[in-house]
C-alpha cells in the first residue's frame, strides 16, 4: 500500500485534516499515513525550520506530504515553514486549479460564465528568498532572484501540464515592461520553451492588465504561469472568482517530493470552533490521489463532494445565508453520505 507523510498543521489545520481523512477512510482510500511533526508548535519546541529531523527524514523517504496550513511565528529571523519546505525539497512549481463549482454561487456562475483556470506559480525564487536588509535607518532593500534554470523548470512544467490537459491557451503573466531584466528573463524563457509546443497558443499579458481581464472575462484564460510573488497575488484573486479561499486547492510539484495543501492559511480567527471549510484541502487531497494514480477513488470522492455542494449543503463561510450552515464535521459526514 502507498504510504504518505501527513502533517495536520496549525490553527484550523487539525480540524480540516481530520475531516478530509475521515472522508478518505470512509471511501477506503488505499493509503497508509505517517503523521509527522511540523508547524508552529514544532518551532516553539526549538526546531528552527519548523520540523523535527524525523519528520524531514520521513517526508524525504516517502516523497509525498499532505499538509494542513502552518503558521509562521512572528518576529525577525524566523523563516516560514511553508517557504522552507518548498525550498528544501525544490518544489519549483505551485499548481492551483480554480474551477466553477455548481452550488457555490459567484458573480460569474450566476451570469453563466464558466471558470477553469490553472495558475502555475514559480515557487522558490523571486523576492521569496528573503534576502533583504536595512541599507540605512530609513532605507530597506530587498533582492529579487530570477534565474534561467529556475524559470525554465516551472515554465516547462506548465507547458507539459497544458499539453496533457489539451489546453488551447497558455499565458505568461509578468511585469517585463518595468522589471525589464528579471521579468524580462522569465518572459524570454517562456517564449523559448513555447517554440517546443507549437500546438499550444502561447501569449503574455502584463500582470496588472491580467488582473483586470481576470475579473472581467475569466473564461478567456486556461493556464497562466507567473513568477512567485505575482503568482501568489493572482492566485488569491482567482480564488475569489470561484467562491473564496475555502475552494482553492494547491500542489507544490518537485522532481522528488510533492506537497499537497490548501491555498489558505491557518484562519486563527475561527480555529478550534469546528466551523472551517475543508473543501480546499479535500480538493488538494483529490489532486494528490490522481497524482498517485488512484483515479477511480478520486472520482468517487469528487463526485460526492460536487453532489453535496449542488444540494446546497455548505459550511458557514459561503452560500445562501437562509440555509443553515453545517459545521466541519457535519459537512464531511454529508459528503460521506453521498458516496
Ligand atoms: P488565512 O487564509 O488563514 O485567513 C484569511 C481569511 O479567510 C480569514 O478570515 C479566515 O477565517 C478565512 N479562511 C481561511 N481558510 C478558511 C477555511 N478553510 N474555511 C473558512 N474560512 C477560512 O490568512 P491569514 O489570516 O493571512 O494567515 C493566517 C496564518 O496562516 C499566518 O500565520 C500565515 O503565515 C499562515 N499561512 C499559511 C499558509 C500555508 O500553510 N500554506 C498559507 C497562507 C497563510
Amino acid at each position: 500500500m502507498t504510504k504518505i507523510a501527513v502533517a495536520k498543521g496549525d490553527g484550523i489545520g487539525p480540524e480540516i485534516m481530520d475531516a478530509v481523512l475521515n472522508i478518505f477512510n470512509a471511501a477506503h482510500v488505499p493509503i497508509e499515513y505517517q503523521f509527522v511533526d511540523m508547524g508552529k508548535w514544532v518551532f516553539d519546541k526549538g526546531y528552527s525550520n519548523g520540523m523535527t529531523p524525523e519528520a524531514q527524514q520521513a517526508i524525504e523517504s516517502l516523497g509525498i506530504l499532505f499538509k494542513g496550513p502552518m503558521e509562521t511565528p512572528k518576529g525577525k529571523g524566523v523563516k516560514s515553514v511553508n517557504v522552507t519546505a518548498r525550498k528544501t525539497w525544490n518544489t519549483y512549481a505551485n499548481k492551483r486549479v480554480f474551477q466553477t463549482l455548481h452550488g457555490v454561487d459567484t458573480v460569474f456562475s450566476k451570469a453563466g460564465i464558466p471558470i477553469d483556470i490553472t495558475i502555475v506559480r514559480e515557487n522558490i525564487e523571486d523576492t521569496y528568498g528573503g534576502v533583504e536588509h536595512m541599507l540605512t535607518h530609513d532605507v530597506a532593500l530587498s533582492r529579487r532572484f530570477i534565474t534561467r534554470p529556475g524559470s525554465e523548470q516551472v515554465i516547462r512544467y506548465a507547458f507539459e501540464m497544458a499539453k496533457k490537459k489539451s489546453t488551447k491557451r497558455i499565458t505568461c503573466g509578468h511585469k517585463a515592461n518595468i522589471m525589464k531584466i528579471t521579468d524580462g528573463l522569465f518572459l524570454d524563457v517562456f517564449y523559448e520553451v513555447a517554440k517546443e509546443y507549437p500546438e499550444l497558443k502561447a501569449d503574455d499579458v502584463i500582470v496588472d492588465d491580467l488582473c483586470m481581464k481576470l475579473v472581467t472575462r475569466p473564461d478567456l484564460f486556461d493556464v497562466v504561469v507567473l513568477t512567485n510573488l505575482q503568482g501568489d497575488i493572482v492566485s488569491d484573486l482567482c480564488a475569489g472568482l470561484v467562491g473564496g479561499l475555502g475552494f482553492a486547492p494547491s500542489a507544490n510539484i518537485g522532481d522528488h517530493i510533492c506537497i499537497f495543501e490548501a491555498v489558505h492559511g491557518t484562519a486563527p480567527d475561527i480555529a478550534g470552533k469546528n466551523i472551517a471549510n475543508p473543501t480546499a484541502l479535500l480538493l488538494s487531497g483529490i489532486g494528490m490521489l490522481r497524482h498517485l494514480g488512484l483515479m477511480q477513488i478520486a472520482a468517487i470522492i469528487e463526485n460526492a463532494l460536487l453532489y453535496t455542494l449542488e444540494q446546497g449543503i455548505h459550511t458557514g463561510d459561503f452560500g445562501d445565508k437562509a440555509i443553515t450552515a453545517l459545521n466541519t464535521t457535519e459537512y464531511a459526514a454529508a459528503i460521506i453520505g453521498n458516496f
